[in-house]
């Protein structure tokens, strides 16, 4: 029976991480739970899976949160730390939002435990530092996103060398038609409505920017250790081809499924097993078509500027991953407009001076540097009245 810790349980992915945990109640146990501040739910899933112990990020949530179970309630990042690296976690599922992942990241790994990684912020930010420590540790990072998944299943067709280069899908968004004129007058709301995934705020958004593809580009290159010019993005919009590899003889291996997270998920809690579920079947003549077309750079640049941002190295990604984290917060609080997002993160960039991202207070420090920036940037930008 393995023990898993899930953080970040009450949001989109954590939830269907729950879902799929629950399906197999002989292989694994809930041990600890987390939750910024949706401490409602965070009851709900105590009496459910009656985890050891829980940890709440929102000092307030924390206080108020009622004490009639028998978990312990842990706070804050610290909380986030000690349950990750808890001697009897087996496997840490990271689901958090945002560059708040990362520490737990780095704790969960350099603890020794297998990390099924649905926080891409974490790769983004410190992915080298990543990659060594589970390497140091002798520990897998399974990703936790369905590009991922799917590469990493595609890859299982040839050796490393044989990779020709890898292709990313992309939905495109609820925006792809639209004109650079419409992009101004996009609300949040409109930029929540997802065409075929059902996900969080934050990741819908940049799936609308086609952000959330930059930052799976540059997750994708230290997943795989594949250069970027070799990692190309394709838009598909029917969301059911999740990603290809090419390898040297021009053989192009595929991965296909209905757009449903719990796949990647099971597949990363069984990874190498593939284990029966009642997960629904691909009927592909419901689907009739599958059409891929290249992304538009130009209206949509935070694609450019996440493989520019990889290109730079070191601190550039953490950047380019903190403005945008700001820039989303002030787009969702009406404070600015959508085409202000990539503005934001293009600004951002430039006023950075790359330096390497040797250890964490380098990449610590970058973030925090970006988050101040960005933010003074979106105060110019604020829409009036
Ligand atoms: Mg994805």
């Amino acid at each position: 029976m393995k023990k898993i810790a899930v953080l970040g349980s009450t949001g989109s992915i954590g939830r269907n991480a729950l879902q799929v945990l629950s399906c197999f109640p002989e292989r694994f146990s809930v041990f600890g739970l987390s939750t910024n501040t949706n401490i409602k739910l965070l009851e709900e899933q105590i009496r459910q899976f009656k985890p050891k112990v829980v940890a709440i990020a929102d000092e307030e949530s924390f206080q108020k949160f009622p004490r009639s179970h028998d978990a312990e309630v842990l706070l804050g990042m610290d909380g986030l730390k000690r349950l990750c690296s808890d001697p009897q976690v087996d496997l840490v599922i990271n689901a958090l939002v945002g560059s708040v992942g990362l520490i737990p990241s780095l704790e969960a790994l350099g603890a020794g435990k297998n990390l099924a990684l649905a926080n891409k912020e974490s790769l983004v930010m410190a992915g080298e530092l990543l990659i060594q420590t589970a390497k140091d540790k002798d520990v897998e990072i399974l990703p936790i996103d369905s590009e991922h998944s799917a590469i990493k299943q595609c890859l299982l067709s040839g050796k490393k060398g044989e990779v020709k280069r890898i292709i990313l899908t992309a939905s495109g968004g609820p925006f792809l038609t639209k004109s650079k004129k419409d992009l101004k007058k996009i609300t949040a709301k409109e930029a929540l409505s997802h065409p075929t995934w059902e996900m969080g705020k934050k990741i819908t958004i940049d799936s609308a920017t086609l952000m959330n593809k930059g930052l799976e580009v540059i997750e994708a290159h230290w997943l795989f250790g594949i250069p970027s010019e070799r990692i190309k993005v394709l838009i598909h919009p029917q969301s059911i081809v999740h990603s290809m590899v090419e390898f040297v003889d021009g053989s192009v291996i595929a991965q296909m499924s209905l757009p449903d997270m719990k796949l990647p998920i099971q597949y990363a809690l069984f990874f190498p097993q593939r284990i029966l579920s009642n997960n629904a079947s691909l009927d592909l003549t419901k689907i009739g078509q599958l059409t891929f077309l290249e992304p538009n750079h130009k209206q949509f640049p935070c694609l450019h500027l996440a493989y520019q941002a990889l290109e730079l190295g070191g601190t550039a990604p953490t950047v380019l991953n903190a403005a945008d984290e700001v820039a989303v917060e002030e787009f969702l609080a009406n404070r600015i407009e959508f085409p202000d997002i990539q503005r934001i993160v293009e600004g951002t960039l430039r006023e950075h001076q790359a330096k390497p991202a040797a250890c964490l207070d380098d990449i610590l420090n970058a973030d925090k540097w970006a988050k101040r920036k960005a933010k003074e940037l979106c105060a110019e930008r604020k829409i009036k009245g």
